[in-house]
């Protein structure tokens, strides 16, 4: 590739609208262009990453067996109503009308989409187990939209959809799925964690995120020193961001963006919900939280309890509320920061009183925590608010604090969708069985942009080497004015080409300065110089990203450098 032929377009300045590095290095070398809000046009140097990115991710899923298939984006209604989420997904679904007035929704994700695939494809437990995936555009109507691809409402995901017999053999692809993503994120050079998580809106029963380790993470994690465990923790701020709305004034927002998912809340007040619930809808007024479960949801489903007898909680006065929090055991009531885990029964409500208090006085809460699995049962609040706090962690460890990206998230789904799609197989015994799923997503674009917020200085982006645009830049001193430096390189290039090196050469004809400021802005992992002088004395300067100076190879040494 010659820079000549190639379009790049780089810019000094840092724009002023970006807010993290990833996304002013995005901007700054042209790798995207924003079209709207959330929306961005891939340039060919960002594609080139990109794409790289997706490679690998395809080559480790295939690796672990997996098959690659290609969904719609625009999916129909009907397939949404008949798991409820069309009315359960809340404002992330951009709902879409036909011109016949269909209903469309433009895909988040494809559980119902290879649901119906699935069902109409899988006819007997021979079938079984199978993992589909696909490397897809997805849209999430996301309330804030920001730091570029990071989180946009246009991104690329891989998503990942396993059916199986049986849970134990569900059990076994997750853990195979894991060792894929620890391979995928190891290839690509990232410093990663695997973190319990909730299962949140789309449900299950077991779920791990992987994070990439930044600063600038709008997640923050919690591990021990002292065993395995680590855990997604939300910042307060982050999780209802903005002034809060009184109580009754919330309420009647409840049907708009307002309205949470089972995951916005559970993240929100920093539990783990053992079981999928469907739609909650949550209000805070400064330490006061109460959470209204809608339609079917009985205690056992949701941790949070719910208001008997309150049919329509949006037409109840504050009052009304206010007494059915008093009466309802295991309900959240009024949260004050004197109040003892004695009053509340439910462990996990009592957890959440003190994550709610201790994240008025702290500014954090964590979340992902399963007390008893996850470590063990907090006798006092000093417990929970001892791991809160990190003092000590119940596994004798310390508890530490960092920010993470999440880049992926595994999840045993169960039956969930099968059996409300009907999804089923003939087993061994001719008998009709519900298909138990695995669900599996990597953020493809995120991805780009969180391994930027890892490796970077102040002269650009240093990519992990398989990410890079090109391995090697071949930068030119005065190709116009001398011909034999052109032919310098182009021989370099082709036999490094042979090895299996991708380069590109910077013909443009710049002088040393900028051109050097590009190569390292783009984050080229080496830097090869040819000039008239170096070949003179047989030689050609090389320079690694990231070393301090740079250094004079001849053609063999530099051969055996890059090949
Ligand atoms: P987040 O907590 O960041 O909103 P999520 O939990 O909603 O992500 P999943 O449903 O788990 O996302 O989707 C799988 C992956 O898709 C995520 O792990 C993340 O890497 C990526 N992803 C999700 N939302 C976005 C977004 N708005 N922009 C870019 N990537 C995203
Ligand atoms: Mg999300
Ligand atoms: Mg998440
Ligand atoms: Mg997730």
């Amino acid at each position: 590739m010659r820079l000549s032929r190639f379009h790049l377009s780089t810019a000094r300045e840092t724009p002023a609208d970006a807010e993290i590095v990833s996304h002013q290095l995005m901007l700054r070398t042209g790798m995207i262009r924003k079209l709207a809000a959330g929306i961005y046009t891939w340039s060919p140097l960002g594609l080139r990453v990109l794409r790289r990115v997706e490679n690998i991710v395809r080559e480790e899923m295939n690796a672990a067996g997996a098959i690659e298939v290609l969904m719609p984006s625009i999916q129909p209604q009907e397939l949404w109503e008949e798991t409820g989420r069309w009315a359960k997904f809340g404002g992330q679904l951009l709902k879409i009308r036909d011109r016949k007035e269909a209903g469309y929704c433009y895909g988040p994700t494809h559980e119902e989409v290879i649901t119906d695939f699935a069902r109409h494809e899988l006819k007997s437990y021979k079938q079984l187990p199978v993992n589909f995936y696909q490397i897809q555009t997805k849209f999430r109507d996301e309330i804030r939209p920001r730091f570029g691809v990071m989180r946009a409402r246009e991104f690329l995901m891989k998503d990942a959809y396993s059916f199986h017999l049986t849970d134990e053999d569900l059990a076994r692809e997750y853990e195979n799925m894991k060792a894929a993503y620890i391979r995928i994120f190891t290839r690509l050079g990232l410093e990663f964690r695997a973190v319990q998580a909730d299962s949140g809106a789309i449900g299950g029963d077991a779920s791990q995120e992987f994070h990439v380790l930044a600063e600038s993470g709008e997640d923050g994690l919690a591990f021990s020193t002292g065993s395995d465990y680590a855990a997604n923790v939300e910042t307060a701020q982050a999780a209802a961001p903005g002034p809060r709305p009184a109580a009754s004034e919330a309420m009647r927002k409840v049907d708009t963006p307002t309205q949470k998912t089972c995951e916005d809340v559970a993240k929100l007040l920093g539990i783990a919900l053992e079981r999928t619930v469907k739609s909650v809808a949550v209000m805070t007024d400064g330490g006061f939280v109460l959470a209204l479960v809608r339609g079917d949801h009985s205690v056992n489903e949701i941790k949070l309890g719910k208001l008997p007898g309150m049919a329509d909680y949006r037409a109840a006065s504050e009052a009304e509320i206010q007494a059915h929090l008093g009466s309802e055991p295991g309900f959240l009531g009024p949260v004050g920061p004197k109040q003892a885990i004695r009053v509340i029964a439910d462990r996990e409500v009592a957890a959440l009183a003190d994550f709610v208090v201790g994240a008025n006085e702290r500014g954090f809460h964590l979340a992902g925590v399963n007390w008893g699995r996850d470590l063990p049962e907090p006798e006092t609040v000093a417990d929970i608010r001892s791991v809160v706090a990190g003092d000590r962690a119940a596994d004798g460890g310390e508890i530490r604090l960092a920010r993470g990206i999440e880049v992926g998230h595994v999840f045993q789904l169960g039956r969930k969708y099968a059996e409300a799609m009907g999804a089923t197989v003939l087993d061994e015994q001719g008998k009709s069985q519900v298909m138990s799923m695995g669900c599996y997503g990597i953020g493809v674009s995120r991805i780009v942009a969180a391994a930027i917020e890892q490796n970077h200085d102040e002269r650009g982006i240093c990519w992990p080497e398989p990410m890079a645009p090109w391995q090697v830049a071949i930068c030119l001193i005065n190709p116009k004015n001398d011909a034999g430096v052109i032919e310098a390189a182009e021989s370099l290039m082709a036999d490094l080409h042979k090895a299996g090196v991708d380069c590109v050469l910077d013909d443009r004809g710049l002088r040393p300065g900028p051109m050097f400021a590009d190569i390292e802005l783009i984050g080229i992992p080496h830097r090869v110089v040819v000039s008239e002088r170096g070949l003179a004395a047989g030689t050609f300067e090389y320079r690694a990203r990231r070393a301090d100076a740079a250094e004079q190879l001849d053609r063999a040494a530099l051969l055996a450098k890059l090949g």
